[in-house]
């Protein structure tokens, strides 16, 4: 492939490709792949390596294969490999006729292993596994040779092939490769290969008791599958020397590994294991509950897959590991909605408002800018009577200094509606709630704005009562208080960093009726509340809607911050 017009190279990963293609190291090819493990919902950090690895294939003009990294019989699921193709399809990408699983290479890798054998540089282990972690020594300790490791090369492939008819029970035998007890990399202390496992596979049923070890499928994987640029998390940087070993000793085709720092987000935790405990416990809904940091929770909040790929870009692809600000995500997600996204009226928390001067029977059709960033995106009717909703927080008997919405004799700005004033305030008798305002409004101020120039500072939403759609309304926080959840009391885990206050569900709310029709897959901004989308729960009878996220700081967090200023 001919490079003709490269962009500049922006990570290390394409400076490595881009030199790669200069020398022609691999015929000019680049052979990318994502490899997950089926034990669980694919989270955003494996969106950065599915856009990088599938965004690499197509910036080179290569390919990248989805592959399932299927070694794990016990924790692995056909849920799980549905949810993910979804996901990595969802994303955009395409693995065209190329989807493999680690398990349709089995019988190859047993025929490398035989081969291993027959080279001397692989045996069958009888030590227990605590005594393969006794022997194995420590970072500072040399380990000690099993007393199996001298096993000749017949007894050996004598026991291995009886290891995989059955013969044996499980964690009796173990095939390891044969290199370097004293070796400082502990990875390189003559590791596991295969280990005896009566367990079924989602795929290969049971036609399999041993299963391969991660280190030595995947590079093998990686060969079978032609792969050039092998790219994986930091946490196989020590793993690399033996990735290379395997596959030089048998002497096959060789990709290379290349590591970068993953992902970590604030406010989350980024690990199947941990995700899955948050929802075996029930601290969220299910794996695509919209406070999770997976793809399937992420696209049920109402995240696009364009987002999601722009935080990928803008995070890029290091070689240390950091934590990266949820709050980026979350401007992702407000860069693209703000342009794309219609803006409608809907009122959270209603409070009726009674027009005194508008006629009873009366109804207007209002129009209504559907979004100012978007001309083309045109503009609607919303209907304005005598009977509204605005929003209980946008009334304050008592108002602070710098309170410019509703309050006793204020006059404030419907938005394309009307100029009001309230006169009046209704209360519950026994309990002294406000239930309703009295306003009156002023006829000349249609669409806005006042015709004698008298100006108001606050605009509101509101809904017409009469016309208004109800809706339940679910409110999102982090789904954890602290910024980095793994910090714990002592004898604590990362679940008592779980926020109790991550999900406010609030009913009735009202909408204005375009958003009868919303379908799942809209978007809009509720004014000056939000962004939102409907939830798959959503039904004709009743509409639910969650926040995707909220638009900037809200009144409370002012609030807050000038109290702090008054006090200083
Ligand atoms: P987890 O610990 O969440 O289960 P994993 O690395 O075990 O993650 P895999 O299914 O093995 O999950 O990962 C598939 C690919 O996604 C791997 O190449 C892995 O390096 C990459 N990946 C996983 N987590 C992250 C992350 N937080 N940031 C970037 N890439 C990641
Ligand atoms: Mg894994």
């Amino acid at each position: 492939m001919a490079l003709t017009d490269p962009a500049p190279p922006t990570h290390f990963i394409k400076r490595i490709i881009e030199e790669d293609l200069k020398t022609n190291k691999y015929d000019g090819r680049v052979m990318t792949r994502f490899p997950p493990e089926p034990n669980g919902y694919l989270h955003i950090g494996h969106a950065k390596s599915i856009c990088l690895n599938f965004g690499l294939a197509e910036t080179y003009g290569g390919l990248c294969n989805l592959r399932f990294d299927d070694t794990n019989p016990t924790k692995e699921e056909f849920e799980y490999v549905e949810s993910i193709k979804e996901d990595v399809h969802w994303l955009g990408f395409d693995w065209d006729d190329r989807l493999y699983y680690a398990s349709d290479y089995f019988e190859q890798l047993f025929d490398y292993a035989v081969q291993l054998i027959k080279k001397g540089k692989a045996y069958v282990d009888s030590l227990s596994a605590e005594e393969i972690k006794e022997y194995r020594g420590t970072l500072t300790e040399a380990g000690k040779e099993s007393p199996y490791r001298n096993r000749s090369i017949e007894e050996n492939l004598d026991l291995f092939r009886r290891m995989r008819a059955g013969e044996f029970q499980d964690g009796t035998h173990v095939l390891r490769a044969k290199i370097d007890m004293a070796s400082g990399n502990l990875n390189m202390r003559d590791p596991v290969m295969y280990r005896i496992l009566h367990a079924e596979h989602h795929r290969t049923g049971n036609k399999w008791c041993i299963y391969p070890m991660y280190d030595w499928a995947h590079g093998l994987c990686d060969s079978i599958e032609k792969i050039t640029h092998s790219i994986c998390t930091l946490e196989f940087e020590d793993h690399r020397p033996l990735y290379d070993w395997f596959l030089e000793e048998l002497g096959v085709y060789q990709p290379q590994q290349i590591e970068f720092a993953r992902l970590n987000l604030t406010h989350t935790v980024m690990s199947k294991r941990k995700l899955l405990r948050l929802v075996e416990e029930g601290y969220v809904r299910g794996w695509d509950d919209p406070r999770m940091p997976t793809i399937s929770g992420l696209r049920r909040r109402g995240y696009t897959p364009e987002a999601v790929k722009d935080f990928s870009e803008r995070i890029g692809v290091a070689k240390k590991d950091s934590m990266v600000d949820i709050k980026l995500l979350e401007w992702c997600i407000r860069e693209d909605l703000n342009k794309h996204a219609p803006r409608v009226m809907g009122v959270l928390r209603p409070l009726r408002v009674v027009i005194e001067n508008y006629p009873e029977d009366q109804v207007e059709e209002l129009e209504a800018i559907n979004n100012p960033e978007n001309p083309t995106m045109g503009t609607r009717m919303v209907p304005f009577s005598r009977v509204l909703y605005v929003e209980r927080d946008d009334f304050r008997e008592d108002p602070p200094k710098k309170w410019f919405r509703l309050a006793p004799g204020r006059e404030v700005r419907l938005r394309y509606g009307y100029y009001i004033t309230c006169v009046d305030v209704v209360k519950d008798k026994k309990t002294g709630e406000v239930v309703e305002l009295r306003c009156t409004y002023d006829p000349a101020t249609k669409g806005g704005w006042s015709p004698d120039g008298r100006k108001v500072r606050g605009t509101l939403h509101w809904v017409s009562a009469g016309h208004a759609i109800e809706a339940e309304v679910r409110l999102y926080d982090h789904l954890f208080l602290k910024a980095n959840p793994e910090e714990v009391e002592e004898g604590g885990d990362f679940k008592s960093n779980v926020s109790p206050n991550s999900l406010e569900v609030l009913q009735s709310c009202r909408l204005e009726p375009s958003l009868a029709g919303a379908t799942p897959k809209s978007r809009y901004q509720f004014e000056r509340l939000g962004y939102f989308c409907p939830d798959p729960d959503s039904s004709v009878s009743k509409l639910v809607f969650n926040r995707t996220v909220t638009l900037r700081d809200t009144w409370a967090k002012i609030e807050k911050k000038m109290k702090e200023e008054i006090k200083q």
